[in-house]
């Protein structure tokens, strides 16, 4: 069975062997969003981009690489140049060495500048659910795509009530927390993504390649209900619409 796939969230400058990764995503049409968690990791993934029309690379701050200093000139740059941002937030339990303070300082810049512009943003949340939502409040025209929720259920049922969307990716296999809150989420509002090449491995599996998306996307229809060529549809059209908007120009 053929269905269109979109990994909304990878890490592809993180590959031992990014070549093989671009020639699967080229060869399996994998739309592709090659997030970036500094300004280092953007360069590399925007030279593989060159490699494949699939994949569109964006910029970000990670908040584990908030504590670096940046040169003011090149981080406008660099946001300037991303259509859609990614990945930024918050994580306060993962990342130990630097203090929040700091990560809210360079979330907070990320968040004005797609704030200002209207633009996507993919948002890291670990253990700060509540935080970045009341950060996200103070800027209603970045669109939050929040990756890989773990937090509560009362905190998402707040998730919910603002207009974000959602990454959804391999612990779905793995977590009945993680099925739980998607079984709360409409299809409309879910993307799928990997996080790769370290989250399923992370979480003890052994695939790490671009195609494990497909897996994803199998699991998100059913827990949803839904066949995986529809469900597939769906959150490809809202990918593509959603690159449409960011003024992408996508592969036919
Ligand atoms: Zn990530």
């Amino acid at each position: 069975m053929k269905f269109p796939c979109v990994d909304f969230h990878t890490h592809l400058d993180l590959y031992d062997d990014p070549s093989a990764a671009v020639a699967q995503i080229e060869s399996q049409g994998i739309l592709t969003l090659a997030s970036s968690m500094d300004l280092a990791s953007y360069r590399v993934n925007r030279e593989l981009s060159a490699r494949s029309r699939f994949i569109i690379p964006t910029f970000g701050i990670h908040p584990a690489r908030s504590g670096s200093c940046f040169d003011e000139t090149e981080l406008d740059m660099a946001l300037n140049s991303s259509p859609i941002l990614g990945e930024c937030g918050l994580d306060a339990l993962w990342v130990t060495d630097v203090p929040i303070r700091r990560q809210t300082q360079v979330f907070e810049r990320i968040l004005a500048h797609a704030h200002e512009r209207g633009k996507y943003c993919v948002v890291h949340t670990k253990d700060a659910e509540e935080k970045v939502l009341d950060m996200a409040k103070a800027f209603p025209r970045a669109r939050l795509v929040i990756h890989w929720y773990s937090g509560s259920v009362a905190t998402y049922k707040r998730y919910l009530d603002m207009p974000f969307l959602f990454t959804y990716g391999c612990e779905l296999r793995y977590s009945a927390h993680i099925r739980e809150l998607l079984s709360m989420t409409p299809l409309e509002r879910v993307l799928p993504e990997t996080d790769n090449p370290v989250a399923e491995p992370w979480l003890g599996g052994t695939t790490d390649e671009p195609m494990l998306i497909r897996r994803v996307i199998e699991d998100i229809a059913r827990e949803k209900g839904f066949e995986a060529e529809d469900a597939a549809a769906t959150m490809a059209d809202k990918a593509r619409h959603i690159l449409f908007e960011s003024g992408v120009v996508l592969p036919a």
